[in-house]
């Protein structure tokens, strides 16, 4: 039986000035302080440095919630990989819905970011899901399949155990509608297996379900064979409800 340290990431989007961010810190950081699983905060980037610096010693990790696939440049606007990692930023999530819909992230562009980021030493967390749409007509394994293999395209099989993935449907993103158990399991199930016709050693790899989790559903969700942890939005911006899920993680 596979041994998965189970990963559960906050997914702030764009909330949470630097003070508020400090306060959900202080407040977290004492309701976590037995777990055992892989715990990370996805901030803003203005907010960024001060919780890796209030974070410093705990089981907290920082995660930035995108980046630029070039190190340095004509760039307005961006941020590069080395930035994040002189932070002491370890990983960043990449492909959220929310920047393929309302910014145009392309898999081409994903393809050239993911192993950016593996590159400068952060873990990217590969956010990949089908449309309402797509699941209606039976394509979500396609949708997928074809993400997963454009995003990845430029990653070496042994290098793509370091990569998670996060399976988010996209109906399911801010909208209180969760997947069902065996939704969750049996996409999470599919994206192994694609991974395993890459090369990948997938015993290594970590799989998040993310879609309106909550207190309520997480163990649930992540009690599932191939579900390794949670990816969180709504929920995570309240540090009592994302204890609540760190502690569903066991
Ligand atoms: C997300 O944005 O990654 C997410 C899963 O959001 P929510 O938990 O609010 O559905």
């Amino acid at each position: 039986m596979p041994n998965r340290t189970p990963y559960i990431a906050a997914n702030w989007k764009m909330n949470k000035t630097v003070a508020e961010a400090a306060e959900f810190v202080d407040t977290l950081l004492p309701r976590i302080a037995a777990t055992q699983s892989d715990v990370v905060i996805c901030p803003p980037f203005t907010a960024l440095a001060e919780v890796v610096e209030r974070s410093r010693g705990s089981a907290v990790r920082v995660a930035a919630q995108n980046m630029h696939e070039e190190g340095f440049g004509a760039f307005t606007g961006e941020v590069s990989a080395p930035m994040l990692v002189e932070l002491d930023v370890e990983a960043v999530v990449l492909g959220h819905s929310e920047r393929r819909q309302l910014f145009g992230e392309t898999d081409e562009a994903l393809s050239r970011k993911v192993p950016a980021a593996l590159a400068a030493g952060l873990e990217p967390i590969l956010c990949v899901g089908e449309s309402e749409t797509a699941r209606d007509a039976g394509e979500t394994e396609e949708v997928l399949e074809r993400q997963l293999q454009a995003d990845l395209a430029n990653v070496e099989s042994l290098e793509l155990e370091r990569v998670v993935v996060a399976y988010e449907p996209i109906w399911a993103i801010g909208t209180g509608r969760t997947a069902t158990p065996e939704q969750a399991q049996e996409v999470s199930a599919f994206i192994r297996d694609v991974l395993r016709m890459r090369g990948a050693v997938v015993d290594n790899v970590r799989i998040l379900y993310g879609g309106s989790v909550k207190p309520g559903n997480a163990a649930e969700l992540m009690a599932l064979p191939d579900v390794d942890g949670a990816l969180v939005g709504g929920a995570s911006l309240n540090p009592g409800d994302f204890a609540a899920i760190v502690d569903a993680a066991g």
